[in-house]
């Protein structure tokens, strides 16, 4: 049943939203304006640099302007797009701080006042991070496609200008309009809320488990085949989420950590982060949310302070179904750690109070489709 619900929804967005898109080849041809897209470099792996061409893993990252990579891709990428790009930074994903993404949101939305979509081109170590954050944060309907390498620039077989090139003509598609951000490696569309990076070094590392890909990039054909629940609420204000960080001071981002469990965990990390003035705390816990005894009664400790905590699993699949009776622990259902303390963090930059934080987890954190038929 859910599953015909969510192609009915899916395809009347698509079909309203994409009506007229023409192959990369026609559009070549057609005197019709080219979509504009901006693309807005991080840094990361796809800008490394390798001493060799064979140095797949040993390499700097974060080295070549996105300028140039764009540049590498002429002139084929003119038949697709009409391509700006933006240095936002040049390093590796996991050197960003919370800071910088707030930054990131509104380099992303400015762009996307004066283009049709965005490609924010990251390291993958963190990628997922930056792209949960710029689902719940970015204002704009508009596409933003987020895309990396595995191998740097400079060796045989990269995969960074394949991937690159395929993610700017699913920006330039527009078929992820009200789509939040989407993930575009190795010809494969994740959503942001779903995908994970599952390999240190292989190139299929992104998967979104038991929900799937989006779709797929062949050649020219943008196949899109299961959408995010938010396109029920394409063209409507609630679509934006509450977490406009146009209005939360640098000062006000809320300090979240993770602490994982496992057979004996001691209270230790959980009191040191309440100590350090921790504003939440995710836990990774056992099956569906476990805690060892001695996490629990720091956990029960830390509420006492004020911190709140987010309860979810380290196994990877299933969810952490939250209950109303838990007071300051919130079940964060499917999110992982990661993922959930995004949310966590920019639930406590707008609000103090359990009950809102709860309702956001149950909802934003949760999203599913709605409507019949
Ligand atoms: N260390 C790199 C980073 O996350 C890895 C990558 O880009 O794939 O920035």
């Amino acid at each position: 049943m859910r599953g015909i619900l969510r192609r009915t929804a899916l395809l009347t967005a698509v079909v309203a939203l994409t009506a007229g898109t023409a192959t990369a080849a026609e559009r070549d041809k057609s005197p019709v304006k080219r979509p504009k897209v901006a693309v807005i470099g991080t840094g990361g792996t796809i800008a490394g640099v390798s001493e060799s061409r064979v140095d797949f893993q040993d390499y700097q990252s974060g080295k070549i302007p996105v300028s140039e990579l764009v540049g590498d891709l002429e002139p084929e990428v003119n038949g697709i797009a009409d391509v700006s790009t933006v240095q936002f930074g040049n390093r590796g994903s996991g050197s960003y701080s919370i800071a910088d993404f707030r930054e990131l949101t509104l380099a992303v939305d400015n762009a996307l006042r004066t283009n049709d979509a965005a490609v924010v081109t990251t390291g993958t170590d963190t990628m997922e991070e930056f792209a949960y954050w710029l689902d719940l944060t970015v204002r704009s309907d508009k596409p933003v496609v987020l895309t990396g390498a595995m191998r740097p620039w400079t060796v045989l077989g990269t995969d960074g200008p394949a991937n690159l090139y395929n993610a700017i003509q699913l920006a330039a598609s527009r078929k992820t309009t009200c789509f939040g951000s989407v993930i575009m490696l190795n010809d494969e569309i994740q959503a942001a809320r779903e995908v994970r990076k599952t390999d240190a070094l292989r190139m299929d590392t992104f998967n979104s488990g038991a929900s799937g890909s989006l779709g797929v990039v062949d050649q020219d054909r943008v196949r899109i085949n299961r959408a995010p629940a938010r396109v029920e609420k394409c063209g409507r204000s609630s679509w934006r989420t509450p977490f406009d960080v146009g209005r939360i001071a640098e000062k006000d981002l809320p300090k979240v950590e993770i602490a994982y469990s496992y057979q004996g965990a001691g209270g230790e990390a959980v009191k040191a982060f309440a100590d350090a003035g921790a504003d939440g705390v995710v836990t990774a816990g056992t099956g569906a949310g476990g805690v060892s005894s001695s996490m629990s009664a720091a956990r029960t400790d830390a509420t006492k302070q004020g911190v709140v905590f987010a309860s979810t699993t380290r196994t990877g699949n299933g969810a952490v179904y939250d209950k109303e009776s838990g007071g300051a622990v919130v079940g964060a259902a499917d999110l992982s750690p990661q993922k959930a303390r995004i949310l966590l963090l920019l639930s406590l930059a707008k609000t103090d109070d359990v009950p809102t934080i709860r309702s956001w987890f149950t909802t934003l954190g949760t999203a599913e489709f709605t409507k019949r038929g």
